[in-house]
């Protein structure tokens, strides 16, 4: 339970809704601004507008995913009003206090250096990511289906990297009856996708591994879908970019060789708005309770 917790969220979006619901359930006391679009009532939940003085006692500030803007805007679908997160705003919090988001750009964590505030970035918890890795999968395969003409049973997929999204992409599209081809840099990982019946190649080998490919789906963070591998794709080809911004393809060759090029950011909070807030919800609480020498649990 987290009786006697004081939560404040700053902006948002669908997720949030998700997040209050869960709070209040916990018995914590929250304070919500940049929700007077928002009719739906959440019982002893406090509106306020954004001033400083509504974090004087606050235990954890939630931001939405992205944390601020790199001019401390916080982005807030349920207001007209523009919030930001100004150096007013931080110094009125606790010195115990949590700054938690799901990421955060430099100007969010130059502002909790400055003021000694730990600063917690959700996406950045392995179970975050692996909890988030489902509906990003959904998602992606959600595109998939409507940018191509066939079904993904039978369709020959490229998933770029193994790591905590690249994983259960490939095993949720290996269900579906695609044969997927996964391109990693380690050996275990090699060894790991050859054992789960993928048929792994080395991140070094791709242009040449990229012939007779339906759908390829990138999770590699860097620029790694290169001129030289988009030559090799066939027209048909289709590209799920899911890479964080801004996405590891040559979209714009992509764009003159004529093959379909897609960077898909924010899946979770796009189609699974509930399950991506029951995730942040739980993941907060476990925050909140690890700190006060308790356990949580994540279901
Ligand atoms: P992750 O667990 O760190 O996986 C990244 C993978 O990329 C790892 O397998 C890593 O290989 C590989 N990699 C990194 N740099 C590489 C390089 N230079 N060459 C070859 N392989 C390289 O990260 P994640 O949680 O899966 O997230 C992947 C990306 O998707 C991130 O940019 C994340 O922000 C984004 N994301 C997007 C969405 C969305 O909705 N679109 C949702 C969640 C995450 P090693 O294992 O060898 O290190």
């Amino acid at each position: 339970m987290l009786t006697g917790v004081h939560v404040v969220l700053a902006g948002g979006d669908a997720r949030q809704l998700e997040v209050i619901r869960r709070l209040t359930e916990l018995d914590a006391t929250v304070t919500i601004s940049g929700f007077d679009r928002l009719d739906m009532p959440f019982t002893g939940v406090v509106k306020a507008d954004w001033s400083p003085e509504i974090l004087a006692d606050a235990d954890a500030l939630l931001l939405p995913a992205v944390g601020t803007e790199d001019d401390g805007t916080i982005s807030a679908l349920f207001t007209e009003r523009e919030l930001t997160l100004t150096d007013a705003h931080v110094s009125v919090l606790p010195k115990s206090a949590k700054v938690v988001a799901g990421m955060a750009k430099p100007y969010l964590r130059n502002l909790c250096e400055k003021h000694g505030l730990q600063l917690v970035e959700l996406f950045e918890r392995d179970d975050v990511a692996i909890y988030n890795s489902i509906p990003t999968a959904e998602g992606a395969i959600m595109m998939a289906i409507q940018n191509t003409d066939i079904t993904i049973h039978g369709s020959n997929c490229m998933v770029l990297g193994l790591g905590r999204s690249g994983m259960t992409l490939a095993r949720t599209l290996q269900g579906m009856g695609a044969r997927i081809k996964a391109g990693v840099r380690r050996e275990d990982s090699f060894a790991r996708a050859f054992e789960m019946g993928f048929k792994p190649f080395y991140i070094a080998d791709l242009a040449r591994q990229s012939g007779n490919i339906d759908l390829l789906f990138n999770t590699i963070p860097t620029m790694i879908v290169t001129a030289q591998v988009i030559a090799q794709l066939p027209l048909r080809a289709c590209i799920i970019d899911l890479a964080s911004k801004p996405g590891g393809t040559d979209f714009r060759f992509a764009e003159k060789r004529g093959i379909k090029a897609l960077l898909a950011p924010g899946l979770p909070g796009i189609v699974a708005p509930k399950t991506a807030g029951r995730i942040i919800a739980n993941s907060l609480t476990q925050v909140i309770l690890e700190d006060r020498g308790q356990r949580g649990s994540a279901s």
